[in-house]
């Protein structure tokens, strides 16, 4: 008997937990129980209350080795249901022409390439090339999401149209916009079945205006908010995404108070998420707002913003928090997700140059096409191995942590950064983040039960 590698224990104050990764259990326990399995001194406990504790996954009779082809099987069962059910996940750039020049725009260096560069539009071509892709391989969400750039530009009704002439009948089309120009296609999204629209903005009025400079118009911030009521009077669902940064962070009330002189903040189509600002494509840049400090400042900042009206989601790992709540509230195991980001098996971004590119954060750059769609089809094996065979590498390098069936080894444009390495691990703080997450979860599970 031993102590099962798939522990992970969690102290807060008072309060000590233990949770078994591979069985999904979660449990409070005392102190003198937490100690028992943070020294390992098993020879501590009744044969009573190893008992339970076996039943419960904490303590096993399978070898570490064992153990971990028991994890292994599970992500590739997980592989296999899954990833084989969903199907793939469609992405089309109309262009990487934008209305905004920001500074921290993870396409930056596409600006650089020039006017003509960016003035490439899709043609209609590629368009009808993309469709026939979709409709080989149809996805189980039968949704494609228009990004680019910004696809709303009023530059690109064009070819807008001629995405929703071929969509087909039983598709959605969801927008990824900065919103400015929605104005001038609010006819051409509530005459298709449109599903949602993501917009951004720069926290507070003041810090968007500041940062999002456009040559249209001085106030952006203000037309975004009145595009957004206008959507959503048309019954249009719009998610609004806040870029955070440590400035801008400490400012959400005013934030909160701007949306509040409208109505769409309380229709339940709009709702409101909040992301930090990583910066994939420089070095570390100690002034960012890290990971850990932003969940932490969002959940302080929770209680505060429910008063306002606002239900708050983040970006970052939400799922975890959600799992955690759903396995609580229910009495169910956790469930799994072990792998980080769907780059690395199913996401296929169509640009205007003809190219197949697997993460938003890599597109426009040759070496990262995983195949070439127009004018011929080809694949680039040696890109396509790289992406879509990173969750199999890293498998071997995380299988006996903890996390794994959580984690699934972190995002490979991270660990190139910082490591040189696109198929190292990329750990970045993922078991404080899970920490806090299960905390949070935990706090508000206990709140609404009480
Ligand atoms: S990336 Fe780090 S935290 Fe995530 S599974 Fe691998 S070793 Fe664990
Ligand atoms: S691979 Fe990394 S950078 Fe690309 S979308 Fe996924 S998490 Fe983001």
């Amino acid at each position: 008997m031993r102590k099962s590698n798939y522990n992970i224990l969690i102290k807060s104050k008072d309060k000590f937990f233990i949770i078994n990764s591979l069985w999904g259990t979660i449990d409070e326990i005392d102190d003198d129980l937490f100690e028992i399995f943070n020294d390992d001194k098993l020879e501590n406990l009744s044969g009573d209350e190893i008992n339970n504790l076996r039943k419960r996954g904490y303590i096993t009779k399978l070898s570490s080795e064992n153990e971990s082809i028991v994890v292994r099987n599970i992500i590739t069962n997980y592989f296999d249901n899954h990833y084989t059910q969903n199907g793939h996940e469609y992405l089309i750039v109309i262009s990487y022409n934008c209305s905004f020049r920001c500074s921290y725009c993870f396409e930056k260096h596409i600006n650089a390439k020039g006017k003509d560069h960016l003035r490439q539009k899709i043609s209609f071509d590629m368009i009808d090339n993309v469709m026939e892709a979709v409709l080989s391989s149809p996805p189980k969400k039968k949704i494609i999401t228009v990004y680019g750039g910004e696809p709303l530009m009023t530059e690109n009704r064009e070819e807008v149209l001629y995405i929703i002439k071929k969509l087909p009948s039983d598709f959605k089309l969801s927008f990824i916009t900065n919103g400015l120009e929605i104005n001038n296609y609010l006819d051409v999204i509530t005459c298709v079945n449109t599903s949602s629209l993501q917009i951004t903005v720069d926290g507070s009025e003041h810090f968007h205006n500041k940062v999002r400079i456009s040559n249209k118009n001085n106030n952006s911030f203000l037309v975004i908010m009145d595009n957004i009521q206008s959507i959503v009077n048309k019954g249009i669902r719009v998610g609004l995404r806040v870029n955070c940064t440590k400035e801008n962070i400490i400012f959400l009330d005013d934030l909160h108070m701007s949306l509040q002189k409208y109505s769409f903040y309380k229709s339940n189509l709009f709702s409101i998420s909040y992301s930090p600002i990583i910066n994939f494509s420089s070095k570390i840049d100690e002034s960012e707002l890290s990971l850990v400090n932003f969940v932490e400042f969002i959940d302080d900042y929770n209680a505060k913003a429910k008063a306002m009206g606002f239900i708050l989601g983040v970006y970052t790992h939400n799922h975890i928090k959600e799992k955690i709540l759903t396995a609580l509230k229910h009495g169910k195991p956790l469930k799994i997700q072990p792998v980080s980001c769907n780059a690395y098996v199913n996401t296929f971004i169509y640009d205007p140059f003809g190219r197949v590119y697997p993460c938003w954060n890599i597109v426009d750059d040759v070496t990262h096409s995983i195949e070439e769609y127009y004018p011929r089809s080809l694949q680039n094996g040696t890109s396509m191995s790289l992406w879509r065979n990173r969750t199999k590498v890293i498998f071997d390098k995380c299988l006996s942590c903890q996390y794994v069936l959580y984690c699934g080894g972190g995002c490979g444009v991270k660990a190139n950064k910082e490591k040189g390495n696109f198929n190292e691990v990329s750990c970045d703080h993922f078991p404080l983040l899970f920490e806090k997450h299960f905390l949070s979860a935990y706090n508000m599970w206990k709140s609404n039960s009480m």
